[in-house]
């Protein structure tokens, strides 16, 4: 606890990338099944969770909790603060599990929420489910809620699909909408190339776009967690897969050109990254990666030099 009796905390949450994502048909109910290896990246936002009075942890206080939530940073314009916020949506979950809440206005004890976004917004790197991740474990510290791992991934599906990852971060392999997730093993650590583009993809449009195409073949993730169980850069590589790259290429025709431009440039292997339109270069090493960023710097809005895998939320208390 703070001196001013407030109890803070600063949640570091990491961004992902899908190095293998096949995609199969539309399901009657709009979505489609995934096969996925997700990684997260060393390129994070930062959730801080200040709530303003020791005693607001008190069970009638809590009863009253208002949530205020407000941001900073990269695309911070294209960022909606209000309910929509992936940050409050996942704290209202949370706040209905255990029985909390009231409005923030009628004068019982608040909790405030300071987004600082560096990951790029509507790019394909699963910003908002990260920040999503970001509030239910951090909310959970500062309220002692204690729910644990499972009950934590369980509100987290309920709040959307990459959320579930989010919340344990690393390596994994994801099934169904994404929401069934399994930790996958990966030894040693990748360098890659983050390529920020100045626009948005919507999700939902690359899947429309990916619906009026031609199935993809069939693919199974066995060769990309091979690659990553040995660590054998050129395999993994080699066994990058995006199935919604065509849709993405078809809507942003550029993209093609820089994905070429990045592989042109150096990299193992270039590809798009998840819906786009961040593309990603695998570079061999830190010198590589450096070198493949200076080459590429001016075809995008901002380039990145990232690890992978990251750890998953990283919570720091806060004097
Ligand atoms: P994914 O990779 O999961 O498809 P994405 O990286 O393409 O996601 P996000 O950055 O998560 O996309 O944002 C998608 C939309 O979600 C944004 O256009 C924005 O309106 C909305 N949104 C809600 N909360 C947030 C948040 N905390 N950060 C970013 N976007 C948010």
């Amino acid at each position: 606890m703070a001196g001013d009796g407030s109890v803070r905390l600063r949640v570091r949450v990491p961004a992902k990338i899908n190095l293998h994502l096949a995609v199969g048909p539309r399901r009657p109910d709009g979505y489609h099944d995934l096969v996925t290896v997700l990684q997260t990246v060393s390129l994070h936002d930062t959730l801080r969770v200040r709530c303003d009075d020791g005693q607001a942890l008190h069970p009638t206080a809590r009863r009253r909790m208002g949530l205020v939530l407000t941001a900073d940073g990269v695309g911070d314009g294209d960022v909606p603060l209000g309910d929509d916020n992936l940050v409050l949506v996942a704290g209202r979950r949370l706040m209905r599990e255990v029985g909390m809440g009231g409005d923030a206005d009628d004068g019982g004890p608040t909790t405030r929420l300071h987004l600082t976004k560096r990951i790029p917004v509507a790019a394909g790197m699963a910003g908002g489910s990260a920040d999503a991740a970001a509030a239910l474990v951090g909310l959970d510290r500062v309220w002692g809620t204690d729910l644990g791992p499972e009950r934590l991934r369980r509100l987290a599906a309920d709040v959307g699909s990459d959320v579930p990852f989010c919340v344990g971060g690393g390596t994994a392999l994801a099934r169904g909408t994404g929401t069934d997730v399994a930790p996958a093993l990966a030894r040693g650590t990748t360098h890659w190339v983050v390529g920020v583009d100045a626009g948005a993809l919507g999700t939902a449009d690359v899947y429309r776009a990916f619906d009026g195409l031609p199935a993809p073949a069939a693919a199974d993730p066995d060769r990309m967690l091979q690659a990553l169980r040995t660590g054998d850069v050129e395999a993994l590589g080699a066994a990058v897969r995006n199935d919604l790259e065509p849709a993405a290429f078809a809507l942003r025709p550029d993209l093609r050109e820089r994905r070429d431009a990045l592989q042109d440039a150096g990299a193992i292997a270039a590809l798009v990254s998840g819906s786009g339109p961040t593309l990603l270069g695998l570079a061999a090493d830190a010198a590589h990666a450096r070198a493949l960023a200076d080459r590429v710097a001016d075809l995008f809005a901002r380039v990145e030099v990232v690890t992978a895998p990251a750890g998953g939320p990283e919570v720091v208390t806060e004097g």
